[in-house]
């Protein structure tokens, strides 16, 4: 005794997005369990039926070329399993970069976060591999948190070294691995050689003088991470601060997927 609109929404699963898919699976599987939903899940049985199979609104794109970031991130997977930079807006909010895993829709495009865990991070979209940054329909934050992100990734593609090298000197650890930057040459540049080989970054030719033992301003901005999905449709990462090494392995540890 399968309800007309349950029947409805199962033929136009196949049409649904990922995440629709899921919501709409569970209604069903709630409907065929309790044989009953309640208004506001009927609300949506038929809200996702009506809108399955509708044209997609383009999404919003930002001004802007961002292919260097892009192309950062993709050089760096060859030596890297997770590449990432962390940044910050002007105003010390975290932002994460990262490349979408083999099993997203986005595979191989840079997700741009606030590096949180899934469930609770900020989403600020993706960068495609011709470097158009998508911003997402919905997002938790406001228009002037997402300008202050776009104004940091836009100094990132005019100077990345400089980037990293302000993130370095702000925070005292590495933008790209996470590790403290401990030997003055590290601090000078905000990163170490070996993340200056695996990310194209000068090295050696920095002024060490630059260097000044100013005391950090901050600390590390949160959220930390933590063994669990950064975003959700790609990678996951482990604690930085356990390997003593200079350059992290953990980028490398092979971490399933989650989807
Ligand atoms: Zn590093």
């Amino acid at each position: 005794m399968n309800d007309e609109r349950i029947l409805k929404l199962q033929k136009a699963l196949p049409t649904l997005s990922a995440s629709n898919v899921e919501f709409a699976g569970s209604l069903i599987l709630q409907h065929n369990d309790r044989g009953k939903l309640s208004d506001k899940q009927w609300f949506w049985v038929e809200k996702l039926a009506a809108d399955a199979g509708k044209p997609q609104p383009e999404p919003k794109s930002v001004e802007g070329n961002f292919k260097p970031l892009w192309d950062m991130l993709t050089a760096a997977s060859a030596s890297l399993k997770y590449p990432k930079i962390r940044m910050t807006t002007e105003g010390g909010s975290p932002i994460r970069l990262s490349l979408a895993g083999p099993r997203s829709k986005y595979r191989g495009d840079v997700m741009v976060s606030d590096g949180g865990p899934f469930g609770s991070n900020v989403w600020y979209g993706r960068i495609n591999p011709e470097g158009a940054w998508f911003i997402p329909f919905k997002s938790r934050c406001g228009h002037h948190e997402f300008e202050a992100v776009a104004n940091a990734l836009r100094e990132m593609v005019e100077s990345p070294a400089d980037v990293a090298a302000a993130y370095g000197q702000r925070y005292g650890s590495c933008c790209f691995c996470g590790k403290e930057l401990t030997t003055k040459e590290s601090v000078s540049a905000g990163y170490g050689p070996i993340c200056a080989g695996k990310w194209g970054l000068p090295w050696g030719e920095i002024n060490t003088e630059l260097y000044k033992p100013k005391p950090k301003i901050d600390s590390p901005p949160p959220p930390k991470p933590k063994l669990e999905p950064e975003v959700s449709e790609y990678s996951v990462q482990t604690k930085i601060e356990a390997i003593p090494l200079e350059e992290s392995k953990s980028e490398s540890d092979p971490i399933p997927e989650v989807v």
